[in-house]
C-alpha cells in the first residue's frame, strides 16, 4: 500500500517546489523504492494546453497525450518514471468531471458542493492507480494562503486523517530570507506560513527551508520550536549550482532519512547516489564548451523551453562539455541582413517548436544559414516545418511554399491533414475520427529509413516519440524534395506522415515533427540531443 507525501509551499511562489518534489522522488528511488509523482494545480484552466507560454511556461506532454504542467517534466527527468494524464489535475478539470456527473444525474438530486463533492474527487484522483508504488508524492500547486488552494488543502487534510501517519506525511517548502541591513536570517515568514497551515488543520512534519546561506543551528531550533517539528526535520535547502545537485544536497541535509524515519522505515545504509554524482561532476567540470543558437520566439522566457534547455544540457553531459545557449529572437533575421553574422560564432543551430507566423521568416533564414554553411542543425516540430519550407523555396524554387498555419497559400508544403490528405486515406482517418482541427498529442510510432542518420543515431528501426502539433509536412512534396536532397528518413508506420527529414550531404541536419526533448534524462540523454551536441563538438573542433 502506497504511502503519500503531500508537498505544499509557503511564503512566496517560485521556490522550486517542483524540483524539490522531483528530488525527493529521486532520493527515495535511490534507496530502492518505487515512486510516482503527481501535481494538483489550483487554477481553473482545464489543462495548461491553451495557456500562453509567457504566463505558464512550457506545456509538458505525456505519452498518453495529456498537456500538463512543466513540473511533470522535472518529475520525469529526475526519476525516469513516465508521467501520465492521471498525474496532473487542475481545479478546472476536477470541476468539469464533477459537473458532468451532476448533469448525468449521478448525485441523485443531492446538493453538489465543494465539500464533500470536490474534496472527494480530489481524494479519489490522488489515490487512483497507486497500488503498485511505495511512495506517491503529491505536489499542491500555488502557495498556502491562496483562496483557490483551500479545497486541495482540505482534501489532503482529510486524506491524511484517513490514512494515518503511517501512510501520510506533510512536507512544507518555505523561505528563510536574509535581511542584509539586519545581517540576519529571518524565520518569521516560515512561522507564519506554518500557522496558516495549522489553521487549516495541517501540521507539517518536515520543513524544507529555502535559503541563500547555511541556516545556523539556533535558527533551525527556533523554527522547530515554533512549528512543532523535530530540529532534524528542519531541512535547509540551499541554492544549488545546478538543479541536478539538489538530490545530493537534500541527502546531505538528511531529507530522505527524515522521511523514512517518519514512516518507521529503516534508513540504514546509504542511497545509491552515483548517478547524480556523475551528472554533477560532468556539469561542474566539463572538458570544453559548445555554443548552440536557439532561434525562437519566446527567448525572454526560459520556462517556455524548459525541457529543451534541459535536454541540451543532457547532450552536453553525454560528451562532457558545457552547452552554452545563445537565445536568438528569430525576428532579428527579418529586419537586419547583417544579423545572421551572429550565427557564425555558434557550433549548432536549433529551431524549436512554436506557433504562429511571427518570426517564422527569420527561422527560415536561420535554417538556410545552417544548411548552406554546414552548421549542425536540429529542427523540432515547428523547426522541422520551417526546414521543409526552406527547402521547397530555396532548393525547388517554389516561391509560394508556406504553411497554412499562416493563412491560405498556393503551395501548402505544411498544412492540416484535412487540407492535403486525399482519397481513401482521408476517408479512413475521417471514419476513425482522428481528423479535424485537433492537435496530434502524445506518443506515436515512426519507422526510420535504413542507412539514414537518424537510424544510426537511435540505433533502432522503430521509435516512439511525443507529439504536440496540428500541422503536418505535406507528403505530396516528398518526391521533389527528396530529388533535391532532403531525405524523408522517418515516416509514420502507414507511410503517410513525414516525421523526420535530414540532408545526407550535411554533417548533421535533422528535423523532427515530434518533441524529443520531453523524453531526455540527465542520466539517459536523448539520442538526438547526444548526436546533435556530438556534431557541435566536432564543429568546434574539440575532437
Ligand atoms: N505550430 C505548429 C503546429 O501546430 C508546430 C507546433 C509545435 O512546434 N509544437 O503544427
Amino acid at each position: 500500500m502506497a504511502r503519500f507525501v503531500f508537498i505544499t509551499g509557503g511564503v512566496v511562489s517560485s521556490l522550486g517546489k517542483g524540483i524539490a518534489s522531483a528530488s525527493l522522488g529521486a532520493l527515495l528511488q535511490a534507496r530502492g523504492y518505487k515512486v510516482r509523482l503527481r501535481k494538483l494545480d489550483p487554477y481553473l484552466n482545464v489543462d495548461p494546453g491553451t495557456m500562453s507560454p509567457y504566463q505558464h511556461g512550457e506545456v509538458y506532454v505525456t505519452d498518453d497525450g495529456a498537456e500538463t504542467d512543466l513540473d511533470l517534466g522535472h518529475y520525469e527527468r529526475f526519476t525516469g518514471v513516465a508521467a501520465r494524464k492521471a498525474d496532473n489535475w487542475t481545479t478546472g478539470r476536477l470541476y468539469l468531471d464533477v459537473i458532468a456527473a451532476e448533469r448525468r444525474g449521478d448525485y441523485l438530486g443531492g446538493t453538489v458542493q465543494v465539500i464533500p463533492h470536490i474534496t472527494d474527487k480530489i481524494k479519489e484522483v490522488i489515490q487512483a492507480e497507486t497500488d503498485h508504488y511505495d511512495f506517491v508524492l503529491v505536489e499542491i500547486g500555488g502557495t498556502v494562503g491562496d483562496i483557490e488552494s483551500l479545497p486541495f488543502l482540505e482534501a489532503i487534510r482529510q486524506l491524511a486523517n484517513e490514512l494515518g501517519p503511517q501512510r501520510s506525511l506533510f512536507m512544507h517548502l518555505t523561505l528563510v530570507p536574509y535581511i542584509p541591513s539586519a545581517g540576519e536570517l529571518k524565520t518569521k515568514p516560515t512561522q507564519h506560513s506554518v500557522k496558516e497551515l495549522l489553521g487549516l488543520g495541517i501540521q507539517p512534519q518536515i520543513l524544507l527551508c529555502r535559503c541563500d546561506r547555511p541556516i545556523p543551528e539556533n535558527e533551525r531550533r527556533k523554527i522547530a520550536l515554533f512549528c512543532n517539528v523535530r530540529p532534524e526535520s528542519v531541512i535547509p535547502a540551499l541554492d544549488a549550482g545546478t538543479i541536478y545537485e539538489v538530490p545530493l544536497k537534500y541527502h546531505e541535509e538528511g531529507l530522505d532519512q527524515e522521511v523514512l524515519r517518519h514512516f518507521g522505515l529503516s534508513a540504514y545504509g546509504e542511497p545509491d547516489m552515483r548517478r547524480w554524482q556523475a551528472i554533477v561532476q560532468s556539469i561542474k567540470q566539463p572538458e570544453g564548451e559548445v555554443t548552440i543558437a536557439v532561434v525562437g520566439k519566446y527567448t525572454n522566457l526560459l520556462d517556455a523551453y524548459k525541457s529543451l534547455a534541459e535536454a541540451l544540457t543532457h547532450g552536453g553531459i553525454a560528451h562532457n562539455v558545457r552547452v552554452r545557449l545563445d537565445w536568438v529572437d528569430s525576428q532579428i533575421f527579418e529586419n537586419d541582413a547583417a544579423a545572421v553574422a551572429r550565427l557564425e560564432k555558434v557550433n549548432g543551430i536549433l529551431v524549436p517548436g512554436g506557433f504562429g507566423e511571427r518570426g517564422s521568416e527569420g527561422k527560415i533564414e536561420a535554417v538556410r544559414f545552417a544548411r548552406e554553411r554546414k552548421v549542425p542543425f536540429f529542427g523540432i516540430c515547428f523547426g522541422m516545418q520551417m526546414a521543409v519550407i526552406e527547402a521547397a523555396r530555396n532548393l525547388l524554387g517554389i516561391k509560394g511554399a508556406s504553411s497554412t498555419e499562416f493563412g491560405p497559400c498556393e503551395e501548402p508544403v505544411v498544412g492540416l491533414l484535412t487540407e492535403w490528405l486525399r482519397g481513401n486515406e482521408l476517408e479512413r482517418r475521417n471514419a476513425n475520427g482522428d481528423l479535424g482541427g485537433t492537435m496530434r498529442l502524445g506518443a506515436y510510432p515512426a519507422r526510420l529509413a535504413e542507412g539514414s542518420l537518424v537510424r544510426e543515431v537511435y540505433g533502432a528501426a522503430e521509435i516512439q516519440e511525443r507529439h504536440r502539433h496540428r500541422y503536418e509536412v505535406n507528403v505530396a512534396y516528398r518526391e521533389r524534395l527528396e530529388a533535391a536532397g532532403l531525405r524523408f528518413s522517418g515516416m509514420s508506420p502507414d507511410g503517410v506522415l513525414p516525421e523526420i527529414v535530414e540532408y545526407p550531404d550535411h554533417p548533421w541536419f535533422i528535423g523532427v515533427q515530434y518533441h524529443p526533448e520531453l523524453k531526455s534524462k540527465p542520466f539517459d540523454p536523448h539520442p538526438l540531443f547526444k548526436g546533435f551536441i556530438g556534431a557541435a563538438v566536432k564543429q568546434a573542433r574539440l575532437v
